[in-house]
Formats: C-alpha cells, sequence, structure tokens
C-alpha cells in the first residue's frame, strides 16, 4: 500500500532500524521508545488491523518472532510485554499490522 508508513519502511523508501527480518515479517526499534525495549513485529504483506489477520501461519510467526527477538534482546527470561492496539479505542495510530515488544523495566497492570 503506497500511502502506508511501514509498507514504506518493508520497501525500503524510510530506514528505520532494523532488528530482524525474514520473508514474512520485519521487525525495527520504536522511534518513540515507552520502554528501554520498544521493537515493532510486522508482517511484510499489509494487514490493516488484527481484524483482518486471516493468515494463521502469519499469525504464528509473528507471535513466534516476538519470543525470538526477546531472547536475543536478553529480556526473555526477566520478562517483556507483548501488546496489539486495535482500531481507535485499542488506540491504534498506524493502520498497518504491528505487535508491540516492551520490555527492559517492570511492566504495570492494568494497561492504560
Ligand atoms: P500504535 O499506536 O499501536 O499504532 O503504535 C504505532 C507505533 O509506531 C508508535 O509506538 C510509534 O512510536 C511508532 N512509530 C511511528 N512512526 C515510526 C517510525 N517512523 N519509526 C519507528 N516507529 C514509528
Ligand atoms: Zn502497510
Amino acid at each position: 500500500m503506497t500511502d502506508c508508513l511501514f509498507c514504506k519502511m518493508v520497501a525500503g523508501e524510510i530506514k528505520p532500524d532494523v532488528v530482524y527480518e525474514d520473508e514474512q515479517v520485519f521487525a525495527f526499534r520504536d522511534i518513540n521508545p515507552k520502554a528501554p525495549t520498544h521493537i515493532l513485529v510486522i508482517p511484510k504483506q499489509h494487514v490493516a488491523t488484527l481484524n483482518d489477520l486471516q493468515d494463521k501461519g502469519l499469525a504464528g510467526h509473528l507471535l513466534q518472532t516476538v519470543a525470538q527477538i526477546a531472547a536475543t534482546e536478553g529480556i526473555a527470561e526477566v520478562g517483556y510485554r507483548t501488546v496489539i492496539n486495535c482500531n481507535n479505542e485499542g488506540g491504534q495510530e498506524v493502520y498497518h499490522l504491528h505487535l508491540h515488544l516492551l520490555g527492559g523495566r517492570p511492566m504495570t497492570w492494568p494497561a492504560g
């Protein structure tokens, strides 16, 4: 999708701080981090929201990629949080599906 910020990253038109990439997924550091580790994991294909995610294999791969990156970031054992904001009341600002990986500090609950 030409006017999508995250699709432009996948296409190489905008260059984020990439931490992982394979055929299906792409991961980069959030530009406005909410924790010492704040990484976004996205599908390379444009999927607007979690409501639009049809591919169960891709869903599993996204989740496993989050866990794999948590391990390489050294936060898998102490713990981390994964968040998917969906649509307006879920707090979604960029309409290309992304999983937030947050860690490096204790998380509070409930989320705001
Ligand atoms: P959400 O509110 O769930 O849609 O989250 C969107 C996230 O994208 C926010 O945490 C932003 O800080 C992040 N973001 C926006 N623009 C960029 C960018 N150019 N590079 C990296 N992260 C970005
Ligand atoms: Zn997109």
